[in-house]
């Protein structure tokens, strides 16, 4: 009975939290932690850094329930300090890799024991067998949508690094381009925002998770590209913010707009949780494929955009 009431306590628990909008994406991590469903190995150790950080998917199996596999023998690489784009429709499996990377679900397909897992190493190390906090620590992460905690914009930002100075916030927000526009509300870094605070427009909420990232620091980094459109000037403002934090970290970008992949090391085109293309940019163009004709449509869509 103890058994049964614990997770419904525990959904009950979360579903509170996300009424009161406390969550953002990391908040949810260390929420759902809760249910323990992902454990810590008994031998489990922090995750070492003091080396190269690159990440590898190794023939990684997954899917959320025994009902339906969702990836199918994913490999890829991404070196130390290069971006790996991520692009594909809807459901392909994009934001499961970013969730796996962060260790909030095991690789492998539960009640599928003859399909075999695979493995997700950072700096060499299995995710399973070093501490969910370490892993957590080593990675930021810029979601879709930031929710913002009900406190200051300077909680929201330091929540990055709780232990960071005002002047290190600052920094951190002139460098996200957020500065100016703090400093034009009422009461300027003390300024309550989220909901029961000053709304945010999504490109701003998005400036201050990349002024968070930046405070954290940390050796890699996720992007889930926000699928609402910005306008494209701001847009490409974003852009330039997130190449900026993005320097010299091992970088996952899961991109919505391709402007936003042609510098990276490898651009990975997923469909139904199978890689069907890979290459970098000039190389997948050449090749006529599937990631030529998403760049046509999205060149057209655009000039079409661009009339008056
Ligand atoms: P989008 O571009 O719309 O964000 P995506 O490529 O990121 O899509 P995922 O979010 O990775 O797709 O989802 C892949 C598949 O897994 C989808 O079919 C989705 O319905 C399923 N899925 C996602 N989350 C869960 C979950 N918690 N439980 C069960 N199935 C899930």
């Amino acid at each position: 009975m103890i058994q049964l009431y614990a997770p419904l306590n525990f959904l009950g628990f979360i579903y509170r939290e996300i009424k009161q909008n406390l969550t953002d994406v990391e908040k949810m991590f260390v929420l759902i932690d809760r249910q323990q469903e992902v454990q810590d190995a008994p031998d489990a150790q922090p995750l070492r850094t003091n080396g190269p950080v690159d990440v590898r998917f190794d023939d990684v199996h997954f899917g959320y329930d025994a009902a339906r596999p969702i990836l199918h023998g994913l490999s890829f690489d991404i070196p130390e300090g290069k971006t790996v784009a991520v692009v594909g429709p809807s459901g392909a499996g994009k934001s499961t890799l970013a969730r796996l990377m962060f260790r909030f679900y095991d690789v492998g397909w539960p009640g599928h024991p003859e399909v075999p897992t695979g493995r997700i190493l950072i700096a060499g190390q299995d995710v399973r067998s070093v501490t969910q906090a370490s892993v957590r620590r080593a990675i930021g992460i810029v979601p879709q949508d930031t929710v913002l905690f009900n406190d200051t914009v300077a909680y929201n930002i330091r929540y990055g690094r709780p232990e960071a100075s005002d002047a290190e916030v600052e920094q951190v927000a002139r460098a996200a381009h957020i500065h100016d526009f703090i400093m034009s509300t009422p009461n300027g870094y003390a300024t309550m925002v989220g909901e029961r605070g000053l709304k945010l427009s999504g490109g701003e909420k998005q400036r201050i998770a990349i002024a968070r990232t930046l405070l954290k620091d940390p050796p890699v980094l996720i992007f889930d590209e926000a699928t609402s459109a910005l306008d494209s000037a701001n847009e490409r403002a974003i852009q330039a913010e997130l190449r900026l934090a993005a320097r010299g970290k091992t970088t996952l970008v899961i991109a919505h707009r391709l402007s936003t992949v042609v510098d990276a090391h490898e651009i990975l085109v997923m469909e139904a949780g199978r890689i069907v293309e890979r290459g970098t940019h000039l190389a997948l163009l050449a090749a006529h494929g599937r990631y030529a004709q998403m760049w046509a449509l999205q060149q057209n869509a655009d000039r079409q955009d661009a009339q008056p």
